[in-house]
């Protein structure tokens, strides 16, 4: 199993230390022929969207990861990761690789509340801790988008075929069930 890392810019390296403790190798995407090497799964890490986005723009990979997308490439997305694969920003005429059914608000929680941790249930996993950084809020989903996470009435978590994302960072606990929920349910899953 190779698991491909978007390695831009953000919190990659969490990720691939999660997966490679559950005994996946990795690589790291950082430039357009990096695409070209054969991979399973993509992460896109948390991190600042709109860095990530221009970047993905400058080096030419936005359309290419995209199309490998809407081909069925299984995707795990947090926090701005999330934003990347929205169809529709709320506050923002940005799209990114827009993939996803999913519109978004960044930075949500407001100053005061921007980073914080809590537990919850995640696709009726229980007691799943869940850390929110500056977070965006998952505002409105198309028909066919599972929620699987909700916080005070807020959607923290989704997922559309094989995409999967959450506006939280299960990278940085030590809990690998959202990896492993991943893996099982989307990754080695046929199509
Ligand atoms: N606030 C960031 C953004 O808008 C996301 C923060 C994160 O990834 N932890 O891209």
């Amino acid at each position: 199993m190779q698991i491909a890392l978007l390695a831009l810019q953000g919190d990659f390296a969490e990720h691939e230390a999660v997966f490679r403790k559950l005994g996946c190798a990795t690589l790291q995407l950082r430039q357009k022929q990096d695409l070209l090497q054969k991979f399973d799964a993509l992460i896109l890490p948390g991190g600042e969207s709109t860095v990530q986005g221009r970047l993905l723009r400058e080096l030419d990979m936005l359309s290419a990861l995209r199309q490998r997308i809407r081909d069925g490439l299984p995707v795990l997305a947090t926090c701005a990761g999330s934003i990347l694969l929205a169809q529709q920003l709320l506050d923002d005429p940005t799209v990114h690789l827009g993939t996803m059914g999913i519109s978004v608000r960044r930075n949500a929680y407001g100053r005061q509340l921007s980073s914080f941790a809590i537990r919850g249930t995640f696709g009726g996993m229980k007691d799943v801790p869940m850390s929110f950084i500056r977070a965006p809020q998952i505002e409105f989903c198309v028909p066919d988008v599972e929620v699987l996470a909700e916080y005070n009435g807020r959607i923290t978590a989704v997922r559309q075929g094989r995409q999967l994302a959450m506006t939280f960072h299960p990278e940085l606990d030590e809990d690998r069930r959202i990896a492993e929920y991943f893996l099982t349910n989307i990754v080695q899953k046929d199509r």
